[in-house]
């Protein structure tokens, strides 16, 4: 391979992309706590990509559940900005462990208005409808705050199964794909005016996204324009990261998904002018820089 094939390579930051400040905040938090007592334990991954956790380990914190970290006669325990259900305060409680709490704001809101929600209708035929990934954090901690009551839907394909003649108060988890929810809120009300029901008394949706995460399908669009690859990185657990990958393979833009600059490939850059590196709402700026940085590295003579 010779240096004319890549002398001419503008490599360029998504100035969108980079950690929302939900997860800013619980790095913070979990880096503060760690500083002064150099030990952290969290129930579960603080975000959705392996690089970050890789760093947060080597400074001190560790993965444990409640019941573990109780069997370990561990004191403290942080809650991840997914949010939790309040059986997990509960037993926090009762073991006597000090929580760290970094819910995000926005989960928090969700969670108090299904509560909310669900105390309104728990003596009634309406059902609470989430679309969210089963096995999701935030999922799990909506489910808690509804007595595990909520019909979860993954795709717009399940809205089949849903039963519409009971009231439906509709929901998504924060992260899902905007465009996929409004999808899926038109599909329930086609079933409902199929079954001759009225709309306002049968469904009642509530505009549950994240809307950082719904502004950056439409950022992530713009970015890419023009761009003759585009780098994507992001963990591979990360929903928000597979939801954003999309909008770049459906563009036509070649593009690829990392999770480090370790599996970069030199040939995918031969005789690319415009190249744009974007990320998901979990992935650190460091890591962005590193990928940059590769790309740069490999101009050189
Ligand atoms: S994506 Fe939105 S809801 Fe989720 S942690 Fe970030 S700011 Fe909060």
């Amino acid at each position: 391979m010779t240096f004319s094939y890549f002398c001419y390579m503008k490599v360029i930051i998504d100035p969108g992309a980079g950690p929302c400040f939900g997860v800013v905040k619980a790095i913070e938090k979990a880096e503060e706590f760690l500083m002064a007592n150099q030990i952290l334990i969290c129930n579960g991954d603080l975000i959705h990509n392996d690089q970050e956790l890789k760093r947060l380990e080597n400074l001190g914190m560790r993965n444990l559940s409640i019941h573990q970290a109780y069997k370990q006669h561990k004191k403290h325990i942080l809650f991840r900005a997914h949010g939790e259900p309040p059986a997990s305060y509960d037993l926090a409680k009762k073991y006597k462990i000090d929580v760290t709490d970094t819910t995000c704001p926005i989960v928090k809101t969700l969670q108090n208005k299904i509560n909310q929600t669900y105390e309104n209708i728990k003596n009634t035929p309406a059902q609470i409808v989430i679309f969210g990934a089963k096995n999701h954090a935030e999922i799990i901690s909506l489910q808690g705050h509804c007595q595990n009551t909520a019909v979860i839907i993954e795709n717009p394909t399940e809205v089949e199964k849903l039963e519409i003649s009971k009231p439906i108060y509709l929901f998504s988890q924060t992260t899902k794909y905007h465009s996929n929810y409004l999808l899926i809120k038109k599909l329930i009300e086609e079933k409902i005016l199929n079954q001759n029901l009225s709309l306002s008394s049968y469904l009642y949706f509530h505009n549950s996204s994240c809307k950082i995460v719904a502004q950056r399908d439409k950022q992530l669009q713009e970015f890419i324009k023009n761009k003759d690859l585009v780098i994507f990185v992001s963990g591979s657990k990360s929903s928000n990261g597979k939801e954003l990958f999309r909008i770049c393979k459906s563009s036509g833009i070649p593009s690829y998904f990392v999770e480090s600059a370790k599996e970069l490939q030199k040939q995918w850059f031969i005789d690319k002018e415009n190249i744009g590196i974007s990320g998901a709402t979990s992935t650190p700026l460091w890591l962005l820089e590193e990928v940059e940085k590769f790309i740069k590295e490999i101009s050189i003579p």
